[in-house]
């Protein structure tokens, strides 16, 4: 089994323009599950709006094996409409502050309509010198309306949400742009997988998802972990690559292949874990790097929940996320997929059991 490499693309495309901000993640969710409900027997869903797509084994009493994505990307959250009918707003999730002035960037109201608008700025015939970086709050989105009135009469109110507004773009043969590959690439990897997986019976139970509310703080990931309860957990998610002036010790550098996630500020890789993978991808010959980083993924919370759970992340790193763009190598992509297809498939019961007491 494989996947059309413009299939891909194509699902690359849909899954990163889609508007999913923090607590706001129904779009993104409402394309994978019909998009995952031909490769699965049922859907199960937390209270907190993640869901996950359950693909049952044959055997009595099986395991429970758990892909976890995340389906929300940065943005921000609509807090005054002026006079003027500029909109200001807050950041959800981590973001730095200077890089916003003339973006960009799309509202989406509660008729789930979008509306494009660019960031204001100061034009450089009026600063004066010292302007320095803006704080969020004084921010404004313009979307060409005159006043506070008409655009309240376009749909936009307080608490409505906002992402940037970024096509995906082709940049060479294998490099893309575009926003919300942290983490729609782990939409993406989960939905492949199973797409992979069609024709295999499994040993354990598989559940492929994703939790919500993971760049405002890992919120989502409990509750999803607390439900399934898994025996073992690949969370899928993207991290910064720090290497546009050459690799920066373990930060990532692009077609460097997927990430071996040794540490980071929220969880450890275990040693039995980390040599199952070493050991397939050095028998598959998948491209890898070692990878630390000092954020966290929703590992953080997986791996401490219930009577700990091992986990693992299987990712891929990316130019200048958290901002309106991100670059990607999608041969570190297929290298994460093939990574993670091998991983999952050749799970047993005693491969379980080393990963969960080694
Ligand atoms: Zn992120």
């Amino acid at each position: 089994m494989n996947i059309d490499q413009q299939t891909t693309i194509s699902r690359i495309k849909t899954l990163t323009e889609l508007h999913g901000a923090p607590g706001f993640e129904d779009n993104v969710k409402d394309y994978l599950i019909s998009a995952m409900e031909p490769y699965v027997d049922e859907f199960v869903y937390n209270r907190m709006g993640g869901f996950y797509g359950v693909k049952r084994s044959k055997v009595a009493n099986p395991k429970r094996v758990m892909v976890a994505a995340h389906m929300d990307e940065i943005g921000f959250m609509i807090t005054n409409i002026s006079k003027q009918g500029m909109i200001q707003f807050t950041n959800l999730g981590g973001v730095a502050t200077d890089i916003w002035q003339g973006q960009r960037l799309k509202i989406k109201t509660r008729n789930n309509e979008e509306i494009t608008g660019v960031v204001a700025n100061i034009p450089k015939h009026f600063r004066t010198g010292s302007e320095g970086a803006p704080k969020i709050e004084d921010l404004m989105l313009d979307i060409g309306c005159e006043d506070d009135a008409s655009v309240i009469a376009r749909g936009v109110q307080i608490g409505d949400t906002i992402v940037p507004d970024t096509p995906l773009t082709q940049l060479s043969d294998y490099r893309f742009a575009s926003k919300a590959w942290d983490n729609r690439y782990g939409c993406l990897i989960g939905l492949e997988l199973l797409e992979l997986l069609k024709d295999e019976t499994l040993d354990f139970d598989l559940y492929v998802g994703a939790n919500v509310q993971e760049e405002v703080g890992l919120r989502g990931a409990r509750a999803a972990a607390e439900l399934i309860d898994p025996d073992v957990a690949f969370v899928v998610d993207c991290s910064p690559a720090n290497d546009m002036k050459g690799k920066q010790n373990l930060s990532g550098e692009l077609g460097g292949g997927t990430l071996i996630r040794i540490k980071d500020g929220t969880m450890l890789l275990k040693p039995s874990f980390r040599d199952y993978l070493l050991e397939i991808a050095n028998d598959q010959k998948i491209n890898h790097q070692y990878y630390i980083s000092p954020g966290g993924t929703d590992g953080g919370e997986i791996h401490k929940a219930r009577i700990g759970i091992p986990t693992a992340v299987i990712g891929v790193c990316a130019r200048y996320i958290h901002s309106t763009d991100s670059v990607f190598d999608i041969r570190d992509y297929f290298a994460a997929r093939h990574l993670l297809y091998e991983a999952t498939k050749r799970l047993d019961d005693d491969q379980i059991q080393t990963l969960q007491y080694k």
